[in-house]
């Protein structure tokens, strides 16, 4: 797209804006959304009125200190294999990490899917082999379909630490957060080809809040803010997709399925939000035999979030990056002190990346 259309839009939304009553806050609950909106500078050339903030979109920042220590600990048992994809080797527990654990000789490898962690099992018949499962409804699913295969084959030493998240439960808690005074979601694009817009259905219903799925083009990400715009000024809060190139209203009914089938949900802690009901995946009944919460016993009761550290707030778009004290001082992306500086998607770490505008 031609910088003639983008201009054409960024002038769209400041008449837009001009209708608006107040400022407003729109979030995006997305960690792609966080770095993309960063990379085009979108937050700054917006008119003063729209401000964007980012939420639990990051799920290795939404991830708390006690699942990363579970992990950890893992680590430590004898004849055991860590499978995980890279970004999480860095993310600190209470004591150390996962790259730490592995410099000390641990094995801990990187895989780039959980077949590929199959695979090691196969080959590792006297070794459990453990796959940290950490992501959103867009990663659960090839895991589910991991452990159909393993099921089919018989497989007796791959097992899945699921710290899977579902994302509408954490927005409806923050819908009903007071403090935040949300007035629009830009909702996820790949989460939502999966679980389709319907999902959206109760946060504009039940909490009159627009929702827009968007795309990651900065054409994709200005026209759902226009849209965004528009809805509220007309009152009129609705679920919109402006990234109808990949999203539907139904979503990928195959996928939900297997999800279905292989997950069951249940309550889970989320990184500086706390406990949300039914927020998290953890293995279905017909699969638990891959779960590696029940063949393995942690004692996390020494788990605490860095001293300082401020995700929590950051995920919960109550602060930006650079009110932590501890932002680009004692915290950067070659020593990060929590999870949203060191992920690829972080929010922290999309400030240090692209600049605070
Ligand atoms: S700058 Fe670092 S310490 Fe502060 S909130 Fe972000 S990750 Fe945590």
């Amino acid at each position: 797209m031609d910088n003639k259309s983008i201009k054409k839009l960024y002038n769209l939304i400041n008449i837009e804006s001009k209708k608006l009553k107040n400022k407003i806050n729109l979030m995006e609950v997305c960690g792609t959304h966080t770095m993309a909106i960063s990379r085009f500078g979108i937050r700054s050339q917006l008119p003063p009125k729209v401000n964007l903030i980012s939420g639990p979109g990051c799920p290795v920042c939404v991830t708390p200190v006690s699942e990363i220590d579970k992990i950890l600990e893992i680590s430590e048992k004898e004849n055991v294999i860590i499978t995980t994809f890279g970004d999480m080797m860095r993310v600190p527990g209470t004591f150390s990490s996962l790259e730490e654990k592995k410099a000390k000789g641990k094995d801990i490898r990187v895989v780039y899917s959980p077949i590929d962690a199959l695979e090691i099992a196969k080959k590792n018949p006297d070794k459990k082999v453990v796959f940290l499962g950490v992501g959103f409804e867009t990663t659960a699913p090839s895991v589910a379909l991991t452990l159909k295969q393993a099921k089919k084959q018989k497989i007796k030493n791959f097992f899945i630490l699921s710290f899977f998240k579902i994302i509408i439960p954490p927005m409806i808690a923050l819908c009903m957060d007071k403090k935040l005074k949300l007035n629009g979601f830009i909702c996820p694009g790949h989460v939502s080809a999966i679980t389709g817009a319907k999902i959206y259905k109760i946060l504009t219903r039940k909490y009159k809040i627009p929702c827009v799925v968007i795309g990651f083009e900065e054409t994709d990400i200005l026209t759902g803010i226009y849209m965004l715009l528009k809805q509220i000024n007309n009152n009129k809060p609705e679920v919109e997709i402006q990234y109808k190139r990949v999203v539907t209203y139904q979503g990928n009914l195959i996928a939900q399925k297997i999800l279905k089938e292989v997950f069951k949900k249940i309550d889970s802690i989320w990184r500086g939000i706390g406990e949300i009901k039914k927020s998290g995946l953890a293995l279905s009944k017909k699969y638990s035999q891959f779960d590696a919460e029940k063949i393995f016993s942690f004692d996390i009761s020494y788990s605490k979030e860095k001293k300082g550290c401020r995700c929590g707030d950051v995920l919960k778009g109550i602060i930006k990056p650079v009110q932590c004290p501890l932002y680009k001082k004692k915290c950067t992306p070659e020593k990060p002190v929590g999870a949203c500086m060191v992920s690829s998607e972080g929010t922290c770490a999309a400030y240090y990346k692209y600049g605070e505008k």
